[in-house]
Formats: structure tokens, sequence, C-alpha cells
């Protein structure tokens, strides 16, 4: 028997998601945030661990991390959340939630990889509406494309990944208004923007907040939250693995999240080091700079994958789209050090 007598055609059609090995490099090109947490937090951090019953279930429902995350995220009284292992694992259950025959998935284009692949996962149909040239957002065309199509789940990353765009709140408050499904908002890099629609989720019935504590600083304990009215909330609680948040991730997270600020601060420096890094990436020549409201950019070279290889000589690793999203090279803003040293490698490589 070979696997593809038996494997769908649209799973068999898809690469699997990539991940560079970056041992010993300089590593930009996850969007995470460089900085780990503090020694002495650490150390703290590590007793707490080891307290932690592992053999145990985890508790399903998590109470206290769910209460912990709606005081420090401003989830408005009233809403709740689901909790996800990352939210990679929340966009999966959303899809598998929503795939009723024919039910069909859209977004703008190019974004985040993983609406796609679940979107075949789930056996959605999916809709991809291009986004300008300049990687801004065409409210009015998708607005129309979803007449047409009627989508049962929209989603929107606000900002982009991999543009670092910013949408209008204007125009997705237009697409929420207009969609006949269900709208998330993916609010991955909401740190490095400093814009939401958290607070705006009683305005609507269709609304869901995707968030992430990834970005923030904490990729590695995979935790992601999803905000919206219960009853969204429940019906969607019946398709997560019961226990998708394991015990160490629920209580490094209520750890960390006491501290919150520790996070927000490296946060700032991150926005900071932003503004310098793109005005050093714009005097290079030959470089376009996409404007972004994230913790990376987008930069469009004259040849992306000679000048990631160039980089990748050097010990810089970023990340390469072409072909699909041409000629662009997206680079995550680390710390002071390894931004000079990509602009190094850059100037080197170009
Ligand atoms: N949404 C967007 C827009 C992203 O860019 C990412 C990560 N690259 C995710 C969701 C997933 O994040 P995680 O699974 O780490 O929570």
């Amino acid at each position: 028997m070979k696997p593809e007598d038996l494997i769908r055609p649209e799973i068999r059609a898809l690469a699997a998601y990539h991940v560079a090995p970056s041992e010993g490099m300089v590593k930009l090109d996850a969007m995470e945030n460089p900085y780990p947490l503090p020694p002495a937090m650490r150390r703290e951090l590590a007793q707490v661990l080891a307290g932690v019953e592992l053999h145990r279930y985890p508790d399903p429902r998590a109470p206290k991390l769910r209460e912990l995350l709606k005081r420090k995220m401003g989830v408005p009284a009233g809403m709740e959340v689901l909790l996800g292992n990352g939210s990679d694992d929340l966009i999966q259950v959303l899809a598998l939630a929503l795939a009723r025959p024919g039910a069909v998935m859209m977004y703008p284009a190019p974004t985040f990889v993983m609406y796609a692949m679940n979107a075949a996962f789930s056996g959605m149909r999916a809709v991809a509406v291009p986004l300008r040239e300049d990687f801004s957002f065409d409210a009015d065309a998708f607005i129309e494309r979803m007449e047409a199509e009627k989508p049962a789940l929209v989603f929107l990353a606000y900002p982009n990944n991999p543009t670092g765009v910013l949408y209008e709140e204007k125009d997705i408050e237009r697409v929420i208004r207009a969609c006949p499904g269900l709208v998330v908002v993916d609010e991955a890099y909401h740190v490095f923007a400093g814009r939401t629609f958290m607070s705006r989720l009683a305005e609507f019935s269709n609304l869901l907040v995707l968030r992430t504590v990834s970005k923030l600083g904490l990729a590695g304990i995979r935790l992601g939250y999803l905000a919206g009215p219960p009853a969204w909330i429940g019906e969607l609680d019946k398709v997560r693995q019961v226990y998708n948040v394991n015990v160490l991730t629920q209580a490094a997270a209520s750890f960390v999240l006491e501290r919150l600020e520790v996070l927000e601060a490296q946060a700032a420096q991150i926005r900071k080091d932003r503004e310098a890094l793109k005005t050093e990436l714009e005097k290079l020549k030959g470089v376009t700079v996409f404007p972004s409201a994230a913790n990376f950019f987008l930069v469009r070279v004259a040849d992306a994958s000679a000048t990631f290889e160039a980089l990748r000589r050097q010990g810089v690793l970023v990340r390469n789209l072409h072909p699909g999203v041409k000629d662009c090279l997206r680079v995550t803003v680390g710390t002071p050090d390894e931004n000079r040293i990509l602009l190094t490698a850059l100037r080197e490589a170009l």
C-alpha cells in the first residue's frame, strides 16, 4: 500500500511548515523576542516548575490562568477565553468547528500560511483575496468577494504577517459588519502595534480576537488564547483537545503573567529598536522597506534567494519568502547587537 492511495490529495499537495535549522546563527527568522527572562526570575520560575505535579493530568479548564489572562490582557467583562497550544492550535479548532461541507475560509493574501493549511486539513475551501501592490488592504475588493463567496470564517491578521502592515481600523470594522460568517482578528503582534479590537468585542456578534504569548517572549511554552462571547467560546471548546495546555505551560504562564511588566519593557525596547533598524534599512541601496507595526520588516531586494544565502553564509538567518512574496525577505527585529550584525551582513550581501 502506498500513502498516495489513502492520503487526501489536498494534504499531499501541501508542503510541511518549514522551520530552518538555526544552531549557531543570529536567529532573525521567526519573530521571537530576542531577550530571555532575567536570571533571578528564571531561578524563581525553576522553583515553581519543580513543584508542578507532572504525574497528574492538567486541569483542562485552567480557570486561574484564564482569569489571569483576562485581567492582564484587557479582555472585556462578560467575554470568555479559549486556551490553545499556541494560537496555531486555535486556528485549527476554528477551522474544524466551522468546516461544514462546502464552507469557505477567506483571508487577504499574502498572510500567515497556517490559515490556508488549516483550510486544507479541515476540508474548507480557501479563498485568498490579494492585497494591493504595497500590501495595503483593499476592503472594497474583499467585501465584494465576500458577497460572492459567503465565507463562514474570515481571518484578518492585525498587523499582518509576513508584511507587518496594520490595516485601517475602519476597514476591519467594515469587513466585520459585512461578513455573513465569523471574523477572527488575529492580533499575534498586538504588543508591537498598540492597536486592538479586544475592547470592541461587545459591538459585534461575529467577532473573535486571537492572541498569543509567543511574540511577547514565551514562544517556547506554546500558549494562545481566543477571546469572545461565551456562546461562541463554549461551542469551540468542544473541538479543543481536552489537555491541550500542559501543566508546565500553565504554571510558567501564570508565573510570568503575574510579572508581565518585564515582558512589556522588553517589547517597548523592541519597538524602539524597530524604528532604529528601519532608518538604517532605508539607507541601503536596492532595498525597499515596507511599513511595519510588528516586530519584523518585510524587505524587497533585487534577488531575495541570493541575498538570503549570502546572509546565511555570514551566520544570519532570516526568512526567504520568494517566490511566494516576490523578491522579499522577512527580518525579525533582534537585540541592538543582532540588528547591527544584520545590517553589516546585508551591506556585504547586496
Ligand atoms: N498568527 C500570526 C499572524 C502569526 O504570525 C503567528 C506566528 N508566526 C501565529 C498566529 C502563531 O503563533 P503561535 O502558534 O506561536 O501562537
